[in-house]
């Protein structure tokens, strides 16, 4: 295990905190319809359209990478990239004709992506400061161009058909400013800046994703702390962003609960107010494991999505490998069928 893991695991002291204000009951919406802008997925129950000769058929059923950042930091590392490779994979990807989409876009097959394009997700773990950075410059807040929002937001300006979608697997209440983007002063960061950059980052377009309380080995606990943790998680998204409808979990150091439908769905009543918080879950990430099925393979499973840790040259390996025929998803110049879907 990384010494991140490693700190995290032992971060239980911090447990209480982050998480006083307690939010709306929406946190128990989570199994609402689906949310505004999935219409593109009807495309499928529609009549195929005629298709002439020259028609790109893409490849729907190729792999898409869902890619797994922790740290930019000042140093490479297993768990840390420097902001001159996260610049330098924005622009590797970009040029190699891949295009971002979040994660619940994958499961809900919302790859509204122009004919010859390859869908990328991008996923972002543990919410520490050197993902979403201020500074504070006489009294305004400023991104930092060298945090990965910042990286992000300014590749995004040079290249609008970059969208800003990718998914912020958070955690609310985990040591050494693993709480929401940082905290207590933590590389210069504010406790009070922690909802307004959750709030920021959902009003951009990127998704939140729960990723417990403090990044408890899930492996290790009851089924009730398990509950808690994750429904906690859920809380202090809910609290920043009221209403939000949670879609995906990532699992912490991707170990499953002894109890595994607990990482899907479950249960925590707060002892405090009474209140009992659910989760269901539409996406669960793992850790490893290369490449996701496509979301038309019939063996695709979106509560076990392999990732793509990003470290190294495993970007340009694994871009590399996705370049042998056949093996890489493509968007085509028609809409993917319902008799497609079905190959
Ligand atoms: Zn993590």
């Amino acid at each position: 295990m990384s010494k991140l893991s490693i700190a995290l695991s032992f971060a239980l002291c911090t447990a209480a905190a982050g998480v006083h204000a307690l939010g709306h009951a929406a946190v128990a919406r989570t199994a609402t319809p689906p949310a505004p802008g999935a219409a593109p997925g009807t495309a499928r129950a529609a009549t195929p359209p005629a298709r002439s000769d020259r028609a790109d058929p893409g490849n729907h059923l190729g792999r898409v990478p869902i890619l797994e950042y922790h740290v930019i930091g000042d140093h490479e590392a297993h768990w840390t990239v420097e902001p001159e490779h996260f610049r330098r994979d924005l622009q590797l990807l970009y040029d190699r004709g891949y295009r971002p989409i979040s994660v619940a876009q994958l499961i809900d097959r919302r790859i509204d992506l122009p004919a010859g394009r390859s869908p990328v997700v991008f996923t972002f773990d543990d919410a520490s400061p050197s993902q979403f950075r201020y500074i504070e410059r006489n009294g305004q807040l400023e991104i930092d161009p060298n945090s990965a929002i910042g990286i992000w937001l300014d590749f995004h300006a040079k290249h609008p058909d970059w969208q800003n979608r990718a998914t912020f697997c958070v955690l609310p209440a985990a040591s050494a400013g693993h709480a929401f983007f940082g905290n207590g002063g933590i590389e210069g960061q504010k406790t009070a800046w922690r909802y307004k950059k959750l709030q920021y980052l959902v009003a951009q377009g990127f998704e939140l994703c729960d990723h417990t309380l403090w990044h408890a080995n899930l492996g290790k606990y009851s089924d009730a702390v398990v509950q808690e943790q994750i429904a906690r998680g859920a809380l202090a998204i809910d609290s920043a962003v009221p209403g939000y409808r949670i879609r995906t979990f990532a699992l912490p150091l991707g170990i499953w609960p002894k109890n595994r439908a607990l990482a899907h769905a479950g249960a925590w009543t707060d002892p405090r107010s009474g209140r009992t918080i659910r989760y269901r879950f539409d996406a669960i990430l793992e850790v490893s494991g290369g490449p996701a099925r496509s979301p038309y393979d019939p063996a695709f499973d979106p509560l076990r999505l392999p990732r793509v840790e990003v470290y190294g040259t495993a970007l340009e390996h694994t871009l590399d490998a996705l370049d042998r025929p056949g093996v890489r998803y493509v968007v085509g110049s028609e809409p993917v069928t319902r008799a497609d879907a079905s190959h």
